[in-house]
């Protein structure tokens, strides 16, 4: 869905996306299907700036939970405003992963709530979450606004506080909340109201931090000086633009991300302005001046927002957006109309287009990662095998539990930059699919530089007992170390040494390297310092904090598996395939 029928009075989407358009369910169906098939997605959140207001929402998840809950596939909703949360809704969440539960209350009185045009109950609030808790749920999140309009003059901290303290009285559960300053948007009824300065904001979100106990709470709020810079860009006039370039001239980059914000570089572009940057982006505005932002039309009426203003102080609600209108804000005309959803999509068969089903098989396989499939981490890895599997139209098999995980496990993780000829993994398919099929399909759907070498079933324990883990029987690893053809000035005679060095010192005996013409042999297995990590032992052997820095390529070449003390074998002997 595009918009939101709600007209919440502080939220600038909600005015700039009307009317509101729903997107047809077969639609919907069809992309998900292209993303489960094509893309091997199992998490696929429904987005859109109020989901539960989706007409036929709950349809439309017992449609997608029908088709693709047997294939691992779970579907989550945005947080959802909690009037219209229905229980079924939560139900049909939950039928693969429980997805996070949030809350956006955005204030805690309902006095308060009524003039943001939010109608929250805190009774509802408190059926949903003992509701469930019964089905499973151990937390939930929620979102405030400090500053808001209603509540701007008033003790709202301690009302957030006893806020969350007497819903934790009723539903002892782990909450998450979560504050962020209110910054009056243009295009809004709020457009003309004050904000918070930075140090009175930072003052009632501490306050909040320090009276809700960590033990039941984890309270984060978003940065005061970040609020006010989006204060400033979302309501300034030309002069900001004047500060931001000279932010940007300072140094200012990523400015969303809060370990890269460069705040002197904002202050002293703002100090040295020639307005009162500050005072000018507070302030309430006047209704008789123009605004900087009047130039711009987005359908909504000035009329109708002051309208809504005007109705926000009296604390009088506007109805959702339907057809016919009894509130024409001015964006509904001509073409432009609210759309309601097509609800004439094929109901779901509940197994999913032709799903492999039956027993699980394990397959153990080995697989090559090399080029610049080298910079892709482990957790890719385990993402990028499980989609491959599942585009090739195999079923992987899931863990039970809280967050069902797709069965595939490695013998050993390897190392970001490291080149692997033959890692070890095992995964658990569906529909005991052939092997030579298997790698086949697999490595047309694996990307570059990632593919699987070579795949055997494993036969089922006659007496049911399963496998031993691959990490279990890891053994050890052979590598090479080579020249990257970077210059680097360390020679491989070099490197030989100080491994040498490194093993003599840390008497370590089960570990060795060779020197070849062009590159060493590396032979590394778990030890008094650890299970072998390549690249830490590098780092201490060559005192480097990056060994693949120095000009050096590192590739696992075989991995080796234990037979329980009568030395090692490679993986496909020890599981005898
Ligand atoms: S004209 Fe009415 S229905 Fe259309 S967007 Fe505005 S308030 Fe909603």
């Amino acid at each position: 869905m595009r918009g939101c029928p709600n007209g919440c009075r502080f939220c600038q989407a909600g005015y700039m996306y009307r009317p509101h358009r729903e997107k047809d369910a077969e639609l919907i169906i069809a992309e998900v299907d292209r993303l489960v098939t094509r893309s091997g997605y199992t998490e696929i959140t429904l987005a859109s700036l109020s989901t539960g207001d989706y007409s036929g929402i709950l349809d439309l998840l017992k449609n997608l939970n029908d088709r693709y809950s047997s294939r691992g596939v779970s579907f989550s909703l945005p947080s959802l405003k909690i009037s219209s949360f229905l229980l079924p809704i939560l139900r049909e969440v939950k039928v693969v992963r429980k997805t996070g539960l949030t809350f956006a209350v955005e204030t805690p009185e309902e006095q308060w709530q009524l003039c943001l045009n939010k109608s929250t109950e805190a009774e509802k609030i408190t059926d949903i979450l003992k509701h469930a808790r019964e089905l499973g749920w151990k937390g939930a999140k929620f979102y405030f606004m400090i500053g808001l309009p209603p509540s701007f003059n008033e003790d709202e901290e301690n009302a957030i506080v006893r806020f969350m303290q007497s819903l934790y009285a009723q539903v002892p559960m782990n909450y998450t909340v979560n504050v962020g300053t209110f910054v009056p948007k243009p295009h809004t009824p709020y457009q003309w109201a004050p904000m918070l300065d930075e140090r009175e904001a930072f003052r009632r979100a501490m306050y909040i931090k320090k009276s809700l106990s960590k033990r039941f709470f984890k309270v984060s709020f978003h940065d005061t000086f970040q609020s006010f810079l989006e204060a400033m860009i979302s309501r300034g006039d030309e002069r900001a633009g004047d500060i931001i370039e000279k932010a940007f001239r300072a140094g200012a980059v990523l400015d969303a991300w809060e370990e890269h914000l460069d705040k002197n570089a904002w202050r002293s572009a703002i100090e040295t302005a020639d307005w009162d940057v500050a005072a000018e982006t507070l302030t309430g505005r006047s209704f008789e001046k123009p605004l900087p932002w009047d130039v711009i039309d987005l359908h909504v009426a000035s009329g109708f927002l002051a309208k809504e203003r005007e109705k926000s102080l009296k604390g009088e609600l506007t109805g959702a957006c339907e057809e016919p209108c009894g509130h024409n804000c001015g964006s509904c005309r001509g073409e432009r109309s609210i759309r309601q959803a097509g609800r004439n999509a094929e109901p779901g068969t509940g197994t999913g287009a032709s799903q492999p089903d039956g027993d699980c098989v394990k397959y153990l396989f080995s697989f090559k990662k090399l080029d610049a499939a080298v910079y892709l981490s482990h957790l890719n890895l385990v993402r990028i095998f499980e989609r491959a599997f599942i585009r090739s139209g195999f079923q992987p098999c899931y863990s039970e539990g809280f967050n069902p995980q797709p069965k595939i496990e490695f013998a050993q993780p390897l190392s970001l930059g490291v080149e692997t000829h033959g890692d070890m993994c095992a995964v658990e398919l569906k529909g005991n699919p052939g092997c030579a099929e298997l790698e086949r399909a697999c490595n047309s759907a694996l990307p570059e530089g990632i593919g699987i070498t070579s795949i055997r079933a494993l036969p089922a324990n006659p007496d049911g007992r399963k496998p031993p883990s691959l990490m279990s029987l890891y053994a050890g690893s052979d590598y090479t170390v080579q020249p990257d053809g970077t210059s680097s000035g360390l020679s491989l005679e070099k490197v030989a040494e100080k491994l040498e060095g490194y093993f003599t010192r840390k008497n370590i005996t089960n570990c060795g390297v060779s020197a070849g013409a062009e590159f060493l042999e590396v032979k590394i297995r778990p030890h008094s310092e650890g299970r072998g990590n390549i690249l830490a032992i590098l780092r201490e052997a060559l005192d480097t904090d990056e060994p693949l820095g120095l000009g050096l390529s590192v590739a696992r070449t075989r991995m080796w598996a234990g037979t329980g003390g009568k030395g090692e074998a490679d993986y496909f002997s020890v599981f005898n395939v």
